[in-house]
């Protein structure tokens, strides 16, 4: 079976670009490749049915395979997992529920986004270990919980998606343990951001090791046993959240290039391979300060980069400007976000920096609920540019975040921030907001 265009993986990317070529491309044939059951779904709420807050999984479904491919007339293939690619006929070799298939391409989208990392002392076989990517992976720790109420759950990782997890499973009664092997939890940003998280989850009554290495993982008929610098722990479930990678093993290395298994592209979505594109977590995105080619797997990232691979692969000739990383997440009623590099990130770029935070007031000092907002802000020295910012603070107070981003993108000076014309009302903001502050504070006012 030979089609104009195939995409492979059918989520945030792979959906993206389906829509925008059958918008450049009425009559073009598509199939879209997908190796599970559920197809556009939102990963990124998965945490919260773990409390019931979004009360089920179905809601994060956007399309069944078949509205979408009715949406976009093409033919969506759930089930069908490419286990190789031969870039030189421009073949797919694919398993299905029909048997083995090959698969031609004109053009070919991979939009396989990132897999869970697995490690080598868990066996994932046990009914009592879940991971948390798909909503089949949330179905099954639902259905666990209801059969086995349980009161207890360990977590291995204190990235974001293991602090989501683990904010969602307290807030439905359970005893959390999370354990990290880095010194503190998201690492990347200061330490200040993981003594706030520290203290967030331990005012929430979640129980965090850090520097601490899991050694050994047991199954008992009803517990989990954890050995961890030569102690051991029981727990009724353990969830395992040590990070992603691109999920791009069924690729050989040698046919394509690839940085740390996440595909090399260039700002059109274009790979080294001609008629090949990769969009979405499964490949590398230009870094809008450093130029860099980086991985930043990213559910907005990955349907920006999705949308922009389907264009070019469809008539278009439009470049992706890059990214920033901006991200955020909730922590119980905390935000944490950051946008552009780090202090060490800017000066491993080679720039030389100035940097300041702060903690300023959410809204109006004497306004009821105003909370406190620490923000810090690095940026070069010469040029006065501001090349990065991460805040935490109470969750209304997110929209800093996104106004950072906005003004590095548009490589605003802190001179220009320290005056900028924000909104000012004591229900919503201080006068002086901690991002205007920060700016001010470099040129000498605060
Ligand atoms: C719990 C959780 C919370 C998250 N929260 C956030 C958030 O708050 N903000 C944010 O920006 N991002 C978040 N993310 C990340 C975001 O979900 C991803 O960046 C986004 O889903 C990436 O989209 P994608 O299309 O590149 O990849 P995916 O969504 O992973 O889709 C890739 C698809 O390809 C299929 N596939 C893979 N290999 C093959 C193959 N060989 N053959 C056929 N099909 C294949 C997969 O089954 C999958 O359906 C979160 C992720 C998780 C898991």
């Amino acid at each position: 079976m030979n089609y104009k265009y195939v995409i492979i993986g059918a989520d945030a990317a792979g959906n993206s670009a389906a829509g925008q070529i059958r918008r450049n491309d009425k009559e073009g044939s598509i199939a879209i490749l997908e190796r599970g059951g559920i197809i556009s779904y939102g990963a990124c709420g998965l945490p919260y049915t773990l409390s019931g807050e979004i009360p089920e999984t179905e809601k994060l479904i956007h399309f069944t395979a078949e509205s979408f491919g009715k949406k976009v007339h093409a033919d969506v293939l759930t089930r069908y997992e490419v286990v190789s690619v031969d870039f030189s006929s421009q073949m797919l070799f694919v398993k299905s529920p029909k048997g083995d298939r090959e698969i031609g391409y004109e053009k070919l989208l991979i939009a396989t986004g990132a897999s869970p990392v697995r490690l080598p002392f868990i066996d994932y076989s046990s009914e009592r270990v879940f991971e948390l990517k798909t909503v089949p992976d949330a179905n099954r720790v639902l259905s666990f919980i209801e059969t086995h109420q349980p009161r207890s759950a360990a977590i291995l990782g204190a990235g974001y998606i293991g602090l989501e997890a683990a904010e969602n499973l307290r807030m439905r009664g359970i005893e959390v343990t999370i354990f990290e092997v880095m010194e503190r939890p998201m690492p990347r940003l200061s330490a200040e951001f993981g003594d706030e998280i520290s203290r967030e989850l331990s005012a929430r009554g979640v129980t965090l090791h850090t520097n601490t290495p899991v050694e050994s993982v047991r199954f008992e008929e009803n517990a989990v046993q954890i050995t961890a610098k030569g102690r051991m722990y029981a727990f009724d479930f353990l969830l395992s959240a040590p990070g992603v990678r691109p999920a791009t093993s069924f690729l050989n290395p040698d046919s394509i290039a690839m940085r740390q298994g996440a595909i090399l592209v260039n700002a059109y979505g274009e790979t080294s391979v001609p008629n090949v594109y990769a969009a979405g977590d499964c490949a590398t995105v230009p870094h809008q300060i450093t130029g860099e080619s980086v991985w930043v797997p990213l559910g907005h990232t990955a349907n920006k980069t999705g949308r922009i691979a389907g264009m070019n692969m469809s008539g278009s000739k439009v470049s992706f400007p890059g990214v920033l990383g901006t991200q955020l997440f909730k922590l119980f009623d905390k935000v944490i976000a950051s946008t552009g590099l780090t202090a060490e990130e800017a000066e491993k770029a080679g720039h030389e920096i100035m940097k300041t935070n702060l903690v300023r007031p959410s809204k109006a000092g004497y306004y009821p609920g105003s909370g406190k907002v620490y923000l810090s802000m690095v940026a070069d020295a010469s040029s006065r540019e501001i090349l990065g910012v991460a805040m935490h603070g109470p969750l209304d107070s997110y929209g800093l975040i996104d106004s950072a981003a906005a003004l590095i993108s548009q490589n605003a000076t802190v001179d220009e921030v320290a005056w900028l014309d924000m909104a000012y009302a004591p229900p919503f903001a201080p006068v002086w907001n901690a991002l205007v502050s920060a700016a001010a504070k470099f040129s000498g006012g605060d």
